[in-house]
């Protein structure tokens, strides 16, 4: 956008005064946000400042106590989403809300038969609008793919597609990179590029901050409701933001000296596992990770890390192949065996295995020990213990919560991934296994996670890292074992790993390719 068009173009969205107060913490305290025209606005706070809160004021999902929102200058109530939508605003969720079984066309398509004309509603035309709108953003879908086979990647496209489909000009997108590979990361920027060149407004929540400085004209930071500043990113870096976020100095790699492994603690195999529908997932993986080292597990999403993991602590039985802890065989074992033999586990998916949102934070603290001393004594529940073991993890862990009794599903989503993580890492462990551990977390967060990761390591604990992030991968791991299609391809050293070599290893698998065809981003 050239200095001039800026200086003409009104905001298409202004949020002025937006207060949100919820028992016990104002979320959003008198929030202002404009957004223009062809504006890529990033959005950017800790996790808790109020990020999510204000996207849900926009899209009618939570009603401010105060505030006004402006569209085009003029002044709009939103009451709902359908209302946000009629209104152009549309929202691309982190937790996709398509229906797998479902084709592209009819994901993009349902909901409209009530909107538009319920009788009339013309398929074929539809078909080759939604066509002709992937190729204006730069891609070609086929409208009659069923959703669920398609990548987080395309799923992604689809979202987007479907607000476009539905006219909208302003486009919210809650934390589109978490789940892509970098080279999928690559993609949906340029579509955002071409949607701003056309004139519409895109907010952008992310916690990478390079993602951040690469995409966005404007950035705005929240810290713990309120706006603390306003950036372009040519007059900012990584170390400013994350100051002006967290409001502190933020360590951005990790400090994680030498390792002293010992003996294995963890021996995976000849293992083979199948995922729910019964395709063969994880395909003869042997693996070993010692006392006092981290192993990770570099890959693309999808390539059976999962199932591996799943299939170690329990949740996922192998149809083949062994698992020994300390020399016992524990294959098969159940998530409550393996956790009474000292293995703890943060799931990628804490919605589905690591939190109950309807219980108490304090509760879902405990929630792998509540049945043992000193949190129980033979049937009976210690209280007290509960509670001070939970404010004393919510003080540790910085939890940003009102209180430990509040309902885990009220917490933000990086407040509920940090709960989670506090509570597998409170006890002494034989094995820690890490999925995701960091996903949607802030980068003051992130420092202190790893920094726990490296002290539980010194202290002896095994430790099964898997990430999506190449750089977490790099930064933490002593040895790195690449995952492709089922099998772990080349293990190599953490310290002395070139990104660009683990890069194509996972792109390709190593053999099948030669590197220079392999696309990898840096
Ligand atoms: P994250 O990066 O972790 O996703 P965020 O910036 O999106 O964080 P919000 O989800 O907006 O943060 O949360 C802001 C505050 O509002 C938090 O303290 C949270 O506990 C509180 N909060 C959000 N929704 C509710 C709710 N429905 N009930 C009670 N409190 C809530």
């Amino acid at each position: 956008m050239t200095e001039q068009g800026e200086a003409l173009l009104a905001p298409a969205l202004e949020m002025r005064g937006i207060t949100k107060r919820y028992p016990g913490v104002v979320a959003n305290d008198h929030i202002d946000l404009d957004v223009r025209p062809g504006e890529i606005h990033a959005l950017l706070g800790e996790n808790g400042a109020g990020k999510t809160t204000l996207m849900n004021v926009l899209y009618g999902l939570a009603k401010p106590d105060e505030g006004e929102i402006l569209l085009d200058g003029r002044s709009v109530k939103i009451a709902s989403p359908s209302d946000a939508i009629v209104r152009g605003i549309d929202m691309v969720h982190q937790h996709f809300m398509l229906v797998p079984v479902l084709t592209v066309a009819e994901n993009i398509l349902l909901g409209e038969e009530t909107m538009a004309n319920p009788v009339f509603l013309d398929r074929k035309r539809a078909r080759s609008q939604i066509i002709d709108l992937g190729r204006r953003f730069g891609f070609e879908i086929d409208p009659d793919e069923k959703v669920g086979s398609l990548s987080v990647g395309w799923q992604q496209r689809v979202e987007i597609l479907k607000a476009l489909y539905r006219h909208a000009k302003i486009l919210v997108l809650d934390e589109p990179t978490a789940v892509l590979t970098p080279q999928e990361t690559k993609e949906i920027f340029t579509v955002l590029r071409r949607l701003a060149a056309e004139g519409h407004s895109i907010i952008f929540i992310s916690h990478k901050l390079y993602e951040v400085l690469e995409i966005a004209d404007r950035i705005t930071v929240i810290r713990r409701g309120r706006v603390v500043g306003e950036r372009l990113p040519s007059e900012t870096n990584e170390d400013d933001l994350a100051e002006l976020m967290v409001g502190r100095e933020v360590q951005l790699t990790v400090d994680r000296g030498e390792s002293h492994p010992a003996g294995a603690v963890l021996k995976v195999e000849g293992l083979h596992v199948r995922d729910d529908r019964g395709n063969e997932m994880v395909r003869g993986v042997d693996l070993e990770v010692r006392a006092g080292e981290i192993l990770g597990i570099a890959g693309v999403a999808g390539n059976g890390q999962d199932e591996l993991v799943e299939a170690i602590i329990g949740l996922r039985k192998p149809h083949a192949g062994t698992v020994t802890l300390d020399g016992a065989d524990v294959t098969g074992h159940t998530p409550r065996q393996m956790n009474e033999a000292r293995v703890a586990y943060v799931p990628a998916d804490r919605h589905r295995f690591g939190l109950i949102l309807s219980f108490p934070l304090s509760d879902n603290l405990v929630l792998t020990t509540y049945y043992r001393s000193p949190y129980a004594r033979g049937i009976m529940r210690d209280e007290a213990a509960i509670r001070r073991e939970a404010e004393a993890t919510v003080a540790k862990y910085d939890i940003r919560t009102p209180s430990a009794t509040v309902k885990a599903g009220t917490l933000s989503g990086g407040n509920q991934q940090k709960a989670v993580v506090a509570r597998e890492f409170s006890a002494d462990l034989a094995l820690l296994v890490l999925d995701q551990p960091t996903r949607g977390l802030d980068v003051g967060s992130i420092e202190f996670i790893h920094k726990q990761a490296i002290a539980k390591r010194d202290a002896g604990t095994a430790i099964l890292l898997v990430s999506a992030e190449l750089d977490e991968i790099l930064e933490m791991s002593d040895r790195i074992g690449v995952m492709y299609r089922g099998e772990i391809v080349r293990v190599l050293d953490g310290p002395t790993a070139d990104k660009n070599e683990v890069g194509i290893l996972m792109a390709t698998g190593g053999a099948t390719q030669p590197a220079h065809e392999a696309e990898v981003s840096a």
